[in-house]
């Protein structure tokens, strides 16, 4: 049998980051991923011979010298990936329903604003004063400039601004105060509650440049596992980790779905926290701060229809759209189910084997866990398949010609292109991620409770860290620099960051 230092839990971002660094320190790990694909959000899916991406839709920060190039780099897969980079004068357009006009999102700050400019003309002001605002909030955060420092109150003064309140602090034209919220979809934007450093971290990232994976996000996945494997470590796939034992005050092993028992000194969990505790069984984790986890709000869930397209009929675009209703920008998840839905994202996926006509898009509207509830206690995987029955598929259906009458609206034409489409709901990203409720990106954050909405790496159990998304942001960048986190958590010391930056 296997003697393995560190055995992490899942293999999303967070999990395969963790097991590359502790495998280049020259520790043995090894990962178990419940799902028969690794990667979590990495996961692609083909239909219909076109690939789908579940959660890597475009990533920022990929330039040579910027903090996700450096991070790759590091890790040995940057020169490996199959990139392409989004439109320079437009990595997201903005749409609103009864405006014909198209908001560019450029990357570079200077096209960025020159891009505004040209439907606001009288903004430069407000613009600049944003654009300064983001560049010195993102400047306080050290891991995101690959600094080395536990400085806490570098960043402390910036935690606690509104998004909203900032953004209508600097212009009064609803219009612009409107777009510059317009793709708060990435970050599931609540007005009251989103605080300014999550939207400035990741706008930030996607103006600095945008990229598309050619062929799917989940190589980012495949190459992390070769490096890790490459080093010793092991992943072992339909592996679902039911409990965490803790003897003594210390994690001993875990327990698997088989009943089979696995041991190491080490435990690394990139399962939600509250999933975590749930299948730790030890006086160890208080009530208290299990129940305080608990009550963290998770953010919305999505309704994704993926449409595959006829040969030929619908020209490759290379930015997203972000569509939406005047007026509604905050309240987009707040929908009825008479006026769902109020704003939509378009990502078209690129593939290297159609670059002029699209093979497929995805379509994505926020949709609630509530929305499907009826249906819960069906799980549905590649693992383990089941129909959820004949009403499922109804509603499914239901919803997905209200989303692309919707769609039509904007895109006349685009129905005819239709081949066939395939829909997720809240619960097939429920039971990919292993989470309670197919929240898109974990715990909320929030501006009024900002250090509750922070979890550490560290348990009260010294052998188990946690790493993912809802430790400090969520994104590929997120929950990479979460896997970073971790690793110096656990090595007690921040060296690597230094070897990123040079890397
Ligand atoms: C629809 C959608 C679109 C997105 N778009 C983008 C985007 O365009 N750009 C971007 O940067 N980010 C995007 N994100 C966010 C990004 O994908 C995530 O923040 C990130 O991938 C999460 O990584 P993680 O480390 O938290 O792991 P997760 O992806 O949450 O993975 C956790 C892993 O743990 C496994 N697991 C859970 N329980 C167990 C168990 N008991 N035993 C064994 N294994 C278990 C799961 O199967 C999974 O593989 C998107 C996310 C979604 C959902």
């Amino acid at each position: 049998m296997d003697n393995f230092d560190i055995l992490i839990i899942g293999s999303g971002m967070g999990g395969l980051v963790c097991a590359d660094i502790l495998g280049r320190e020259g520790y043995k790990v090894c990962i178990l991923e419940k799902n028969k694909q690794i990667g979590g959000s990495l996961q692609t899916y083909v239909r219909d011979k076109v690939i789908f991406d579940s959660g890597v839709h475009y990533l920022g920060g990929l330039e040579k010298g910027q903090n996700l190039y450096q991070i790759f780099q590091y890790l040995g897969i940057m020169d490996k990936l199959k990139l392409q980079q989004q439109d320079l004068d437009a990595f997201d357009k903005i749409l609103i329903e009864g405006d014909d006009k198209v908001y560019n999102f450029a990357q570079g700050y200077e096209n960025f604003i020159k891009q505004l400019l040209v439907h606001f003309p009288n903004e430069e002001e407000a613009l600049r004063t944003y654009c300064n605002k983001i560049k010195e909030i993102c400047s306080k955060f050290p891991l995101y400039n690959l600094r080395s420092s536990d400085d806490f109150n570098e960043k402390s003064d910036v935690l606690e601004i509104d998004t909203k309140a900032f953004i209508d602090s600097v212009t009064s034209d609803p219009k612009l105060q409107g777009i510059l919220a317009a793709n708060n979809a990435l970050y599931a934007g609540q007005a009251d509650k989103t605080p300014l450093y999550v939207h400035a971290l990741i706008l930030n990232s996607y103006i600095e440049s945008s990229w598309k994976c050619v062929d799917g996000g989940s190589q980012i996945a495949k190459l992390l596992s070769k490096n890790i494997k490459e080093q010793g470590g092991k992943i072992i796939r339909d592996c679902e980790v039911k409990r965490i034992v803790e003897e003594n005050g210390v994690v001993t092993h875990v327990v698997l779905e088989n009943g089979e028992k696995m041991y190491a000194k080490y435990f690394i969990s990139n399962m939600h926290p509250v999933k975590t505790f749930e299948i730790t069984d030890t006086p160890l984790i208080k009530n208290a701060y299990r129940n305080r986890l608990k009550g963290l709000e998770n953010s919305t869930s999505a309704f994704t229809l993926n449409l595959v397209f006829k040969k030929d009929t619908f020209k490759y675009i290379k930015h997203n759209y972000y569509v939406g209703r005047e007026g509604y920008v905050w309240t987009t998840a707040e929908h009825t189910e008479e006026n769902w839905p109020l704003g939509y994202a378009v990502f078209c996926g690129a593939s290297s084997k159609s670059p002029e006509y699209a093979d497929g898009l995805s379509i994505l509207s926020y949709m609630r866990f509530e929305e499907v509830a009826a249906w819960k206690d069906t799980f549905n995987t590649a693992s383990k398949e089941n129909d959820r029955g004949e009403t499922y598929n109804e509603f499914k259906k239901r919803k997905a010609e209200i989303l692309l009458d919707a769609v039509e609206r904007k895109f006349p034409g685009i129905r005819e292109c239709i081949k066939t489409y395939y829909v997720a709901t809240p619960l097939s990203y429920r039971d990919y991620i292993g989470n309670d409720d197919g929240s898109l990106y974990g715990i909320v954050k929030d501006y009024k409770h900002s250090l509750k909405t922070f979890i550490s790496p560290r348990t009260k159990l010294p052998n188990l860290f946690l790493t993912g998304q809802n430790l400090n942001l969520h994104g590929i960048l997120g929950a990479s620099m979460s896997g970073i986190v971790t690793c110096c958590a656990f090595l007690g010391n921040d060296e690597i960051v230094a070897k990123i930056r040079n890397a």
